[in-house]
């Protein structure tokens, strides 16, 4: 690889590279070797979660794979089941285990879950993890402007940043927007539509054929002019590398403006309020 993920400062003034390795739907005993193919391909940031199953297999492939541990940025998510102030202290303590480290880089409530009404005092449970040096920034996913509202006014620390469905079928401007305005970072989850499409709608494809990349080149590009980090998953070494490579070229006015077109408002996942799945 040649131009490693630049990376973006967080409002917590620690940085995180713009792009990163998702591990969603990887099973467990393939974690490893997907892990060890994306730090060799280049990532230095890896996302699991609790409900994913997988950390012990991120942890292992971190272990064995010579790097520094000040070079590699680890995220992972709080499982639904585990909202509330002590469970939540609980679960972290196990996904440190899981991941075999001291200290964590971002720990996530995953889903807001506004059905339980339980997200601000699990919020606080991550405060106290963050004071206590457990991990170095804290952060939401899936959390809605309501909720972050909720946050704000009923806690003390903004999250470091929300992660999100974005793709270009749902850019989420309104959101997005409101990140910008209130210093939290976007991260874009299912970054590539999924394996549902986009990759192979005309107009991404006519954008890479012009620029003689890849459509999930382009994509991801587009993410990352928008301002947003990303996560792309794939268990294929060629295409890892294929889409961590997309920091030397540029989309012009006119390939932003014809991704702009595509926003149809698409959902491929939940919508965060309905959400309530362990
Ligand atoms: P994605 O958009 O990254 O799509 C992944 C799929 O795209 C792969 O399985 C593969 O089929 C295809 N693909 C990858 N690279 C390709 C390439 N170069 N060319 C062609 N096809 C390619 O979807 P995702 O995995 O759902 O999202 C990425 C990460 O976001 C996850 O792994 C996970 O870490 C995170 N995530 C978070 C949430 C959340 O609720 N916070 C939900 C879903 C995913």
């Amino acid at each position: 690889m040649t131009n490693p993920p630049a990376t973006v400062t967080m409002n917590n003034g620690v940085p995180l590279p713009r792009l990163g390795f998702g591990v969603f739907l990887i099973p467990p005993a393939e974690t490893a070797a997907a892990v060890t193919s994306a730090l060799e391909a280049g990532y230095r940031l890896i996302d699991t979660a609790q409900g994913y199953r997988n950390e012990q297999g991120v942890g292992d492939a971190i272990a064995r794979s010579g790097l520094s541990r000040e070079d590699i940025f680890i995220t992972t998510k709080l499982v639904n089941g585990q909202h509330g102030h002590d469970r939540a202290l609980e679960a972290f303590d196990a996904s440190m285990q899981r991941l075999g480290v001291d200290v964590l880089d971002l720990f996530l409530i995953h889903w807001p879950l506004p059905m339980f009404d339980k997200y601000v005092e699990t919020w606080r449970a991550l405060e106290g993890l963050l004071a206590d040096g457990r991990v170095r920034s804290i952060g939401v996913s899936n959390f809605e402007i309501e909720h972050l509202e909720r946050l704000a006014a009923e806690t003390d620390i903004t999250p470091a940043l929300n992660q999100v469905e974005l793709h270009p079928e749902f850019p989420q401007d309104e959101l997005r927007a409101y990140h910008e305005s209130h210093g939290i970072l976007t991260e874009a989850w299912g970054p590539l539509g999924q394996n549902k499409g986009i990759l192979e709608h005309p107009s991404v494809v006519d954008v890479a054929e012009k620029k003689g990349l890849s459509p999930a080149q382009v994509v991801l590009r587009w993410h990352i002019q928008l301002g947003n980090v990303v996560i792309p998953k794939s268990v294929s070494p060629e295409r890892m590398r294929e889409n961590v490579d997309v920091f030397d070229f540029e989309l012009d006015d006119a390939d932003m403006e014809t991704f702009a077109a595509l926003d149809v408002g698409r959902r491929l996942g939940p919508h965060p309020n309905e959400f309530d799945l362990g």
